[in-house]
């Protein structure tokens, strides 16, 4: 196939879909200018993740968790969503996606104008803190004031807990709501696009097959081939945000 073709296939299944599930991963964010931390460039190559046991176990391994937050390492301050973004939410607008399932913490799927209620967050959001006991929400904005002006870790003021970013960590346990939902979701879909995700991290790499499983047709648009091209009705190896822009007309 040619890649006009692919276009106009890609174009097509969207058109003939009536409940699509888009899976997002880092690659629709890298073309925000948000490196992949797991890719060659990836902060984790340089700064390797710190473990949720290890952040919970130690206040030296908190402090120097909230350093490197806040030291921007991960470049997410200022990142803006892109033509991907903005061309699955005319999608969601569209009544065409009924989810959004991330792999992404940076919110830019919300910043795009999809509803909150619509994204599933799997790895949740790093643009806001959580009580690890309670679930108090604490703001980001807040905390670094206080960490920058007198080194204050923070802690709940509601129970007393430790707050973290409300990130899900290595060692720390898949959110059991957000999984439901996904796999509600990936069940209910005629069509599921993974976008920008190399589909190697489990569990969550298994809502695809769980469509397609079902019935769905499958495509994955990536900038490199995935263990699930074989699988998929339409695999497109392309730019992201071009390629969506092409077919939803923006
Ligand atoms: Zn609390």
């Amino acid at each position: 196939m040619t890649e006009s073709e692919q276009l106009e296939s890609l174009r097509t299944m969207i058109e003939l879909a009536e409940r699509i599930v888009v899976f997002t991963g880092a690659g629709i964010s890298t073309e925000s200018g948000i490196p992949d931390f797991r890719g060659p460039q990836g902060v984790w190559k340089s700064k390797p993740p710190i473990d949720f046991r290890d952040f919970v176990a130690s206040e030296e391994v908190r402090r120097k968790s909230w350093e490197l937050r806040f030291s921007d390492a991960y470049k997410l301050t200022g990142a803006k969503p892109n033509a991907g973004h903005n061309a699955i939410t005319k999608l969601v607008k569209d009544g065409k996606v009924t989810h959004v399932i991330t792999q992404n913490v940076d919110g830019l799927h919300q910043a795009s104008g999809t509803p909150d209620e619509l994204v599933i967050e799997l790895h949740g959001n790093t643009n806001y803190s959580k009580c690890l006991d309670c679930e108090k929400r604490f703001e980001n904005e807040d905390i670094k004031k206080k960490f920058l002006k007198n080194g204050t870790i923070p802690y709940c003021d509601g129970c007393g807990g430790i707050v973290k970013t409300a990130t899900i960590s290595f060692g720390q346990q898949m959110p059991v709501e957000e999984m439901q939902r996904a796999e509600q979701a990936a069940l209910a879909c005629d069509l599921f696009i993974v976008i920008g995700s190399s589909l190697v991290v489990y569990p969550a790499a298994g809502f695809p097959q769980v469509a397609k499983q079902n019935g769905a047709r499958l495509i994955v648009i990536n900038n490199e081939p995935t263990d699930l091209d074989i699988l998929c009705d339409l695999v497109l190896h392309q730019q992201i945000g071009p390629t969506l822009s092409a077919v939803v007309n923006l």
